[in-house]
């Protein structure tokens, strides 16, 4: 199974192989300005079975170890690698070409959450970042 996404303007896209490790809500401050909303949905894939395709995004090293890619045109947030993360990519749900096909399964940061922003689901939400990489949780 290939699954596709891509930017706002659509020169930047990427696919990956087989499913997402994880998917979740993040409610940080980092994500939420990086994007400019209210709070961000993520999955997670390992970055063996990811390609970027049609014009490479910018990179940005937003913080120590922490790239960022986004559209060279558009501007919109692509991906997001970071050291203490080695072997994922982590994508932005809303990019999909299908965003209706996601489906998160928890929340993180939820502490960080905006009080106007009225999410009502029965997820499990935690305080803070996932210490180890998710993906090494999910195994
Ligand atoms: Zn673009
Ligand atoms: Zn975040």
């Amino acid at each position: 199974m290939t699954t596709r996404g891509h930017c706002l303007c659509g020169r930047t896209r990427w696919r990956y192989q087989g499913g997402a490790t994880w998917s979740c809500y993040c409610h940080c401050d980092d994500c939420r300005r990086n994007c400019a909303a209210p709070v961000v949905a993520w999955l997670g894939v390992p970055v063996e079975n990811f390609q970027w395709t049609g014009e490479p995004p910018k990179t940005l090293e937003s913080s120590k170890g922490v790239r960022r890619h986004f559209c060279a045109t558009c501007g919109s947030p692509m991906g997001f690698e970071a050291d203490h993360y080695p072997g994922g990519m982590h994508l932005y749900a809303a990019s999909l070409d299908n965003p209706q096909d996601f489906q998160p399964t928890f929340h993180v940061n939820y502490e960080s959450r905006l009080a106007w922003l009225r999410i009502d689901d029965d997820l499990p939400k935690y305080e803070g970042t996932l210490l180890q990489s998710p993906e090494s949780l999910w195994d």
